[in-house]
């Protein structure tokens, strides 16, 4: 039996490569959410239409008679914010590689967060998603395969799917992992 490999979670610097605006981190959550082509987060319907009006938005024609629409962001914990998605991930990595865990209030001191209810808000729904529901996280975060058994579900997706936009070798880095179970 092979043993599962760590995942490979991103310095700084590869952060700040991989994600310099707000467009990367919409690709990057598009092609993990959806490493097969967009589907209707609602009904799971892979024929869905781009609107050609509004960019990183579809159309699904099977779950509404008129049609329903939807972002990259929706169904995921990153809807109904004001924040960006690179604050977003940039929060996330920080939990993430942070050992100890970091606060709400280091976090909106190291982000410069006008509230530190934002920032309590952001942590807070992150740490919920990274427990109870890890598809809120639009695939961003993984679950690492060192610390769980052969869960289907919990497979990289990488290794479901092939490769993913990103680099030569096909293999798109993964933000950071998280330990269950
Ligand atoms: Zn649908």
């Amino acid at each position: 039996m092979q043993k599962p490999k760590a995942v490979h979670q991103l310095t700084s610097a590869e952060f700040d490569e991989m994600f310099p605006d707000e467009e990367a981190c919409k690709a990057y959550l598009v092609a993990r959410r959806w490493p097969q082509g967009v589907c209707c987060p609602r009904c799971g319907n892979p024929g869905v239409y781009d609107l050609k009006s509004r960019k990183w938005h579809w159309q699904c024609s099977q779950c509404a008679p008129d049609g329903y629409r939807f972002s990259h962001i929706a169904g995921t914990i990153f809807e109904n914010t004001n924040k960006p998605l690179r604050d977003w991930f940039k929060v996330a990595h920080l939990m993430l590689v942070s050992k100890k865990g970091m606060s709400a209030l280091q976090i909106q001191r190291f982000m410069g967060f006008g509230s530190y209810e934002t920032a309590w808000s952001m942590c807070h729904k992150i740490r919920a998603a990274m427990v109870e529901d890890i598809g809120k996280l639009g695939g961003i975060v993984e679950v690492d395969e060192t610390c769980v058994g052969g869960n289907d579900k919990n497979r990289h997706i990488d290794k479901r799917s092939g490769k993913t936009g990103r680099g030569a070798g096909g293999k798109t880095p993964v933000l950071g992992a998280v330990r269950q179970g």
